[in-house]
């Protein structure tokens, strides 16, 4: 099903505009923050439960994963994504291009990272928006060394006017740029270095079809089990210094979205609480305590999860309610939705999606301790 484009947020096309490629250089093991991050104004970023990034997530680089070993779970695409990295390592030659593409915060940066790094190669750091003229792309390609990674985060929200120019440099290396104006205007053509195109998305549905068929290989993440969750709360709680015993980490996986990146910022928060109220370590009881004091239940929901499928129950009697309704309902953007609130809650089956809208299913009146419509006894 193909949906509409949505439009750039304004954070983003205000942030955009005041960057050059140079801010974003990154090299593997680096720390610097994207310089279109959104994170003061994404309406999200408020939320502990948001699988966004928000800055204080990405300034603990200590927990990012460096190897394909540390990276937990997601163990098909590993595994295919070792042998590519071991062939073209081989060989001598670039990686393929590669897309990954999944809700926010499931570990695509730190998968591109992690490629750039088994390779050997620089990694440098763009994200769609960002580019917005060709001349934006021709600067980054034409700086980059031989073999490289070039990351593009967010890449379904590359303006089309320059999508094109990757389309060339993708397949032939070659990157062809109009020198002059007018009617002296002529076309020259660039040869490149070789280079990988690592594009992630949240949203692949938008790719563009020649874009998207331009990546020899695509991969899909999806929402971690708690098991693989608990394993990334350990890891994470061994390099922050936090004692932490398995049913506490299960605790505060079971309540992480199916989120990494959710469970290492409740994991946080949870130490906080852990050293405030109690011995400093975590145990089942003292992640129950704190996750309940942030307002974060036992299905992983907070309190805007829980006002969205409210609203929907009570204030359109179940649905099917359209997106932008919804939208008004709950004062949220459409894009915030459809990226940050739905994805779980569809896959958690709180919510499902039809072609005349939202619709709250039972578990999510169950959810709620509501009765559903219909339930009604007249006597
Ligand atoms: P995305 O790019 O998909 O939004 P990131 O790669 O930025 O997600 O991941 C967010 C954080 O979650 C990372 O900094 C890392 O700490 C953690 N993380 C993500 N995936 C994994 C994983 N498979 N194993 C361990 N930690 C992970």
């Amino acid at each position: 099903m193909t949906e509409p484009e949505a439009p750039a947020s304004r954070s983003f096309t205000r942030s955009a505009s005041l960057r050059t490629p140079a801010d974003s250089i990154r090299t593997p093991g680096s720390t610097t923050l994207p310089a279109n991050s959104a994170y003061g104004d994404d309406p999200a970023a408020s939320r502990i439960q948001t699988p966004s990034a928000q800055r204080e997530d990405e300034l603990d680089s200590s927990l990012r994963p460096r190897r394909l070993d540390e990276f937990v779970g997601q163990d098909a695409v590993k595994e295919q994504l070792a042998v590519s990295i071991a062939a073209a390592g081989g060989r001598g030659d670039s990686l393929d291009h590669l897309l990954l593409a999944g809700p926010p915060g499931l570990g695509k940066t730190s998968l591109a990272q992690i490629v750039a790094h088994e390779l050997g190669v620089p990694f440098v750091q763009t994200a769609g928006p960002a580019l917005e003229r060709k001349a934006d792309i021709a600067a980054f390609l034409s700086a980059l060394e031989p073999r490289s990674v070039f990351f593009v985060d967010e890449i379904h929200r590359l303006p089309r006017a320059v999508e094109e120019t990757f389309y060339p440099a993708m397949e032939d290396g070659q990157l062809p740029i109009t020198v002059g104006v007018g009617a002296g205007a002529r076309v020259v053509t660039l040869d490149l270095q070789p280079f990988t195109l690592i594009g992630a998305t949240t949203r692949a549905g938008l790719l563009s079809t020649p874009l998207r068929d331009r990546f020899g290989i695509q991969h899909r993440l999806e929402h971690y089990g708690p098991g693989d969750l608990a394993r990334i709360v350990v890891r994470s709680a061994a390099r922050l210094g936090v004692a932490i015993d398995a049913a506490g980490a299960r605790a505060i996986a079971e309540r992480s979205r199916g989120t990494p990146r959710v469970a290492n910022r409740l994991l946080k928060r949870v130490r906080d609480y852990a050293e405030v109220h109690g011995a400093g370590s975590v145990d089942a009881d003292v992640a129950d305590s704190a996750l309940d004091l942030l307002g974060v239940d036992h299905a992983g929901l907070d309190r805007l999860d829980r006002e969205l499928l409210l609203a929907i129950c009570t204030r359109f009697a179940g649905g099917p309610v359209g997106l932008s309704t919804l939208a008004v309902a709950v004062s949220e953007e459409q894009d915030t939705i459809e990226d940050v609130y739905e994805p779980y809650l569809l896959q958690q089956g709180f919510l499902q999606r039809t072609p005349r809208g939202r619709m709250a299913t039972a578990r999510a009146y169950e959810h709620l301790k509501l009765s559903p419509p219909g339930d009604d006894k007249l006597f």
